[in-house]
């Protein structure tokens, strides 16, 4: 396969969806690797055969994962820091004084950078580190969202 032709970014696969073979696939290389959300999830998108950069500077908020050419980007979170609305991301019952303006703003800041992304015409995904579990729903988030057209209603079980 000459994958050096294609421009950074853009897909080399022939389908968008998944059968439910290529998504075991993808899921046995994550399995059991407890790298860290971030290197999860660029794994899964590497197995789904997406090439991206990683955080592009010159975009708001530094993307951790960008597709240049399909103008997709993803982030991935970690609950406290980014004060997800989750068991994980409840804030600290000690120095709220300091926590608590602290995390609303990363969590403000998140949102306008996300703001500023789409109004620059690129679709944004974030994936939150509670997520990173639920591998399967991960893998098909990921897909759907990188792919250029919808996935199909159900056909497959
Ligand atoms: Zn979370």
């Amino acid at each position: 396969m000459h994958e050096s032709s294609f421009p950074i970014g853009y897909s080399v696969r022939v389908t968008d969806w998944l059968t439910v073979d290529q998504r075991r696939r993808v899921m046995q290389a994550v399995k059991g690797k407890d790298t860290g959300p971030e290197l999860t999830v660029r794994r899964i998108v590497h197995r789904l055969g997406y090439r991206y950069r990683l955080h592009s500077k010159g975009l708001p908020g530094r993307p951790d994962l960008v597709f240049g050419p399909r103008k997709k980007v993803i982030f991935v979170h970690g609950c406290f820091w980014h004060a997800h609305n989750c068991r994980y991301g409840r804030m600290p019952e000690s120095r709220q004084e300091y926590w608590v303006p602290k995390l609303i703003g990363n969590m403000e800041r998140d949102k306008a950078n996300v703001a500023k992304l789409e109004a620059m015409g690129w679709k944004v995904l974030t994936v939150w580190e509670c997520e990173v579990k639920k591998t399967a729903e991960l893998v098909d988030r990921i897909n759907d969202f990188l792919a250029d057209q919808p996935r199909p209603r159900e056909t497959e079980q």
